[in-house]
């Protein structure tokens, strides 16, 4: 499930199989939120640190291709690309 990251509505509405935007039920948002809630203490647990607190920017030019998104400042690992 993909939840719209912008603005402060972020919880209240998801895509759904149409690529669509609806507007989620409570008992949806309640559950995304801890999903959200148990993949960051899971992340602390391992790694120590929850990578998407951590995100640093990158971009570079690879075989005439141009790559940028955002990675973790402390682990490295790939948060998004753009
Ligand atoms: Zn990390």
């Amino acid at each position: 499930m993909k939840v719209d990251t912008r603005g402060a509505e972020w919880t209240s509405y998801r895509m759904d199989d149409d690529g669509n935007w609806v507007q989620m039920t409570d008992e949806e948002v309640r559950q995304a939120y801890l999903r959200g809630e148990k993949e960051r203490e899971e992340a602390k647990k391992k790694k120590g640190h929850y990578c998407d607190e951590n995100p640093i920017p990158y971009e570079f030019w690879e075989d005439g291709e141009y790559y940028h998104g955002m990675e973790c400042s402390i682990c490295g690992d790939l948060i998004h690309t753009g």
